[in-house]
Parts: C-alpha cells; structure tokens; sequence
C-alpha cells in the first residue's frame, strides 16, 4: 500500500528546495531566457514604442515582472516537503538519506509511513527520487524550477506559468508588429519611434503626439531632397536602430527581433500548452501524479490483454505468436514512450 514513484533511491542527502545543489540544467537555461527577454524587451523593444503607448509598455511589463520573478523564485524557495518531513529536515540539518531496502519492503511508502524519510507520511504524499523525500500532495517535479510541485507551491507555479505566458504574448505581439512596422511605417513614423525620430516628428511633453497639420507626414527621400527656403518641414534622417542599448545596422535590429520574437513564441508555446494540461488536470480533479499512473495501468492493463489475447494464438500457432509477441512489445513501448513524452512535454 501507498503508491511511490521511487524504489531506487541511494543514500544520500534530500534536497531542500529548487535552490538545492545540483541544479538542473534546465533551470539555467530558464533563467536565462527569462533575463535575456527582459533586457531585450526593455533596451531593444520599448524604445521602438510610441507614447502614451510606452509608458503602458513599460507600467504593464515591469508590473509583470515583477510578480513573475516573485511568484517564480517563491516556487523554487518553497520547501513542499510532507509537514511530518520538515519538521525532521528543521530537527536535523544534514541527515543522510538510507536506502531503500526492497528485500524488507515492496515500497517506499507502505502504511502511509515512509521508510525513506522514517516518518509518517499524509495520504497524497509520494516520495520524489530527485528531491529524495516526500512531498505533500505531489504533483510533479518541475526541472525548470528544480523544486517538486505539491500543494505548497501549486499555485505558485500556476501563477509562474501564467505571468511567463502573459510576458512572452506581449513580447512575441510587439516584435512582430515592429517588424511588419519596419516595412510599412518608414514614410509615417505612426508606429516605430525610430521612424519618428528620423522623421523629426515631435512629440508633446505630456507624453502626446502631437499631430502636424502642415505638413503632412513625408517620406525620408522627398524630405532629404527639399530644398524650400522658409521649410518647416523636418529634416529626415536615416533612423537609428539599437539592440541591446548599442547601435546596429538595420538587418541586425530586424534579425534580432524575429530570433526573440521566435524565442518568445517557443516559450508561449510550450507554457500555453503546459497551462492547458495543468487546467485540464484541475477539470478532473487530478494531480499530475495521478494523471501518470492512471496512464500507466491502462496501458498495463492493455499490454496483459494483448498477452492474453497472444497466448490464445500461441495455442495456435507457436511460429507465428513470436512474431505477434514482438509487435505487442513494439506497440506496447511507443504507447508508453507516447504517454511518457505527453507527461514529459506538459512538465517540464
Ligand atoms: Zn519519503
Ligand atoms: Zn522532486
């Protein structure tokens, strides 16, 4: 009794929270998405917008980070041990984990007491084999936080899923109008600012456009060619485009801003489908967990009706059950690596 997802573990220390040695490497690497799309929104993006349209840019996306980064570094800060388990990590800081003996016992957890972390576990913890303790109301154990998902930090990792989607819908939003801008406004200056300042189109104090009655908006050619003598029309220039606060050439700008934009979009993409998962979980009232081993028994259950089925053929034909065993075997394997991806993809 008392199902564990854990039969292997050595004997060695549990790990705390996400913050814990050794980090995953998945965790650097969403860290540093995350930094580099905030540079890049702030230094490359913003200065593309137009007021008032900027200062919504950057109240909405520095809002947004800001609870991003709290809701995200608290996921990965929160301990989801079992409570009977923290009160023993809190008691002894460095106790060393034994192992599993399965000589002694068929599971980690049997009686809702844990043989691992020796103490009295509630009904819905599981023993995680990368954090090696139990985890109250496992869910799953995240790699990009390094921490294990229960009911501590559910909504904490919810919240980070749903502010990271947020962020990257915005960023992928703005990089592509910027980019379609790029072709579209250089003789109006009505959308990119550096169409703007190269245009000399002002813009009012109070964060305004001021709209000019004459002249209209010119192109950069017919201004750079006029020559009228009492002109109070702007003096075009060649814009100024700048990646990461340092000026580059055009095709640069416009490179840099689809590869983001391009980034942006896997991250929307595989969070939205993440977020999608965990929403469809909470409509069954089901934990990651859950999902798992109920994807596990069907496709155990499947494989023994398979092998029912090909013992009734084996009765008729010896020769031939090989042939039907191995591809019962072969089915079996791509169902499991099918459901394995699935899970693998959805918690990441
Ligand atoms: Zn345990
Ligand atoms: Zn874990």
């Amino acid at each position: 009794m008392g199902a564990t997802n854990n039969s292997n573990s050595t004997s060695r220390q549990s790990r705390y929270n996400g913050w814990s040695w050794p980090p995953h490497p998945f965790q650097p690497i969403a860290w540093g998405c995350l930094i580099y799309l905030s540079i890049f929104y702030f230094s490359t993006i913003e200065p593309g917008l137009l007021q008032p349209g900027r200062i919504a840019g950057y109240a909405v996306m520095g809002l947004l980070l800001v609870i991003h980064f709290v809701v995200h570094i608290l996921a990965c800060t929160v301990n989801p041990a079992d409570p009977n388990v923290i009160r023993k990590m809190e008691g002894k800081k460095r106790q060393e984990m034994p192992t599993f003996d399965r000589t002694k016992h068929k599971h980690v957890i049997e009686n809702q007491h844990c043989y691992l972390c020796d103490v009295n576990v509630a009904d819905k913890s599981k023993h995680c084999s990368a954090c090696n303790k139990c985890v109250s109301n496992f869910d799953h154990h995240c790699k990009w936080l390094n921490n294990c998902v229960g009911d501590r930090n559910y909504r904490l990792f919810i919240a980070t899923l749903v502010t990271a989607i947020a962020g990257a819908i915005i960023i992928v939003s703005l990089c592509l109008m910027q980019f379609v801008a790029y072709f579209t406004d250089r003789n109006s200056g009505s959308l990119l600012q550096q169409y703007r300042d190269a245009l000399a189109l002002p813009t009012s104090s109070t964060g305004n456009v001021t709209v000019m009655s004459t002249p209209p908006p010119v192109s950069i050619t017919t201004a750079a060619n006029y020559s009228g003598k009492t002109s109070p029309v702007p003096t075009a220039q060649k814009p100024v485009f700048r990646v990461l606060w340092v000026v580059v050439s055009d095709r640069l700008w416009l490179a840099m801003v689809m590869l983001t934009a391009l980034l942006a979009l896997t991250g929307m993409g595989l969070l939205g489908h993440l977020l999608g998962f965990h929403v469809y979980l909470m409509y069954r009232g089901i934990s990651t967990y859950e999902y798992v081993v109920q994807l596990r028994e069907k496709a155990e259950k499947e494989a023994r009706e398979k092998q029912m089925e090909g013992g009734k053929i084996e009765l008729a034909n010896s020769k031939s059950s090989k042939v039907c065993s191995n591809g019962r075997n072969k089915t079996h394997g791509i169902f499991i690596l099918s459901c394995a991806y699935h899970v693998h993809m959805c918690t990441l």
